[in-house]
């Protein structure tokens, strides 16, 4: 187990380049761990350089824009003039790159995020978006989906453009973007400058991972978007491939690196409170999150990462970390180690929240059902046996909570098991197995037989 977990502080700052950092190349995830205040700075943002774009090491995520509530019976809608405020201030402080997707936030992502950029002038920031063509890979469809882009982003041309998710499977990847056209016709679009970076976001399978990499020859990527986190560093969790595997052969070609998920869906943020209590003796001063950050941005070939802000101060902590970035020491990456060690015993799920499971056709509500067990988890309320020292008030936590956060016709015991909603998990969590599991445990507790 050790071994599976050891970050490799010797391989880690071999591979990334810490110490050329500055010039190489150069989550509404809760925080409940996190209370930091101090001022944050102003220009003195970290910038990596790619091609002559100069791009703020913290990006801004616009999968989750702050929402209002909705009227009953209603679908909440994007609180625009809150997202107006966010992007400000991200501005004002230097951030520059802003990463979206036709299917974030039910399509409005790109829109709410077109509406707030347009205020600026276009050649001040960079845009990212997505060929999220999961539903509809005809070719008239993915076409419809691009050209929509540039109209709810309100520009005419897009600065870095991905293949959005790739990875489930080679059917996949053939499917969507090889059979209809359209990876050709991105290429196309490059050369007439309408996309100015073209590159690819992985979620799934390494077969994959390594086959269109081996395409960079032909094709030229400009960059890929990976997941990379201190947990996930030197060894493959349930739904990850290595992340060490993933920058090493990115840097090896010369690929720069955008993180995404640096906080593993706010894993890292919302951590057991033994893990929070120990980041926080180890730097009193910084957030449990800035952690997670500080290991993302330390690799020399990483151009950017990714946080998706919903929340000021999310971002004023982020904008702190990175005001200027503070690259991993070795006695840094010794403490991470030890971390990671200690967080493999916590045996959460890996579930980030995206959704991309919903709607379950029998109504479970299925990242509400697994974020409450990983946060019961976390809370140290997940009681293995009655004997259990703190057992009572766990159990009450479990059940009480429970039914707060998922109302019983939507919990684990109506799942039947179709596996409908499995393929659409990019973190390729086993959801029914992983839920009759929930379930077997919550009947265990209420009959009070562990
Ligand atoms: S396996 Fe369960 S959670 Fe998944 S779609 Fe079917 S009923 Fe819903
Ligand atoms: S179960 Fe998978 S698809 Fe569903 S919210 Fe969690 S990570 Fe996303």
């Amino acid at each position: 187990m050790e071994n599976e977990t050891k970050i490799s502080r010797r391989g880690f700052l071999k591979i990334t380049g810490i110490a050329g950092a500055a010039t190489v190349l150069a989550s509404g995830c809760g925080r409940r761990n996190d209370e930091v205040t101090a001022e944050v700075p102003e220009g003195q943002m970290t910038y990596r350089n790619l091609n002559g774009d100069r791009i703020s090491l913290l990006g801004y995520g616009c999968m989750r824009w702050p929402q209002k509530a909705a009227a009953e019976g209603q679908e909440s809608e994007i609180d625009q003039e809150t997202v107006n405020a966010l992007v400000d201030y991200a501005i004002e402080h230097g951030i520059n790159y802003f990463d979206t997707a036709p299917t974030y936030l039910r399509g409005f992502s790109e829109d709410a995020t077109g509406i707030a950029l347009k205020r600026y002038p276009r050649d001040s920031y960079y845009i990212a978006t997505k060929l999220s063509n999961f539903g509809d890979s005809s070719r008239e469809g993915s076409m419809a989906m691009y050209r929509q882009s540039f109209i709810d982003l309100q520009t005419d041309y897009i600065d870095y453009y991905l293949l959005h998710s790739i990875g489930r499977s080679m059917e996949d990847f053939q499917k969507r973007y090889i059979d209809n056209g359209m990876l050709d016709f991105l290429i196309e679009e490059r050369k007439a400058g309408r996309i100015r970076h073209l590159g690819w976001s992985f979620h799934g399978i390494q077969e994959v991972f390594d086959y269109v990499l081996s395409m960079h020859d032909r094709i030229h990527w400009d960059f890929v978007q990976i997941q990379l986190n201190y947990l996930d560093w030197g060894h493959a969790t349930p739904g990850n491939v290595n992340a060490e595997y993933l920058y090493s052969e990115l840097t090896k070609r010369g690929i720069p690196a955008i993180i995404m998920e640096p906080l593993l869906g706010g894993r890292l943020s919302n951590v057991p409170d033994r893990i929070a209590a120990r980041l926080k003796e180890q730097d009193p001063e910084s957030s449990v999150a800035s952690w997670a950050f500080r290991f993302a941005g330390s690799p020399g070939n990483v151009l950017t990462v990714l946080s998706g802000m919903t929340y000021m101060e999310h971002l004023q902590d982020n904008i702190r970390t990175y005001s200027p970035l503070r690259p991993l020491t070795d006695e840094d990456l010794d403490f991470l180690e030890e971390t990671a060690r200690q967080m493999h015993e916590y045996p959460t799920i890996p579930c980030n929240d995206c959704k991309y499971c919903m709607p379950c056709p029998y109504g479970i509500d299925i990242p509400a059902i697994l974020l409450h067990y990983n946060k019961c988890v976390n809370e140290g309320n997940l009681s293995v046996s009655s004997r259990d020292e703190n057992y009572r008030e766990a159990r009450r936590a479990f059940l009480i909570g429970y039914d707060r956060s998922v109302p019983k016709l939507r919990q684990a015991s109506h799942c039947i098991g179709c596996g409908q909603c499995v393929p659409h998990c990019p973190q390729s969590i086993k959801i029914p197995q992983e839920l009759h599991r929930i379930d077997r445990y919550v009947e265990k507790l209420k009959q009070g037989i562990l």
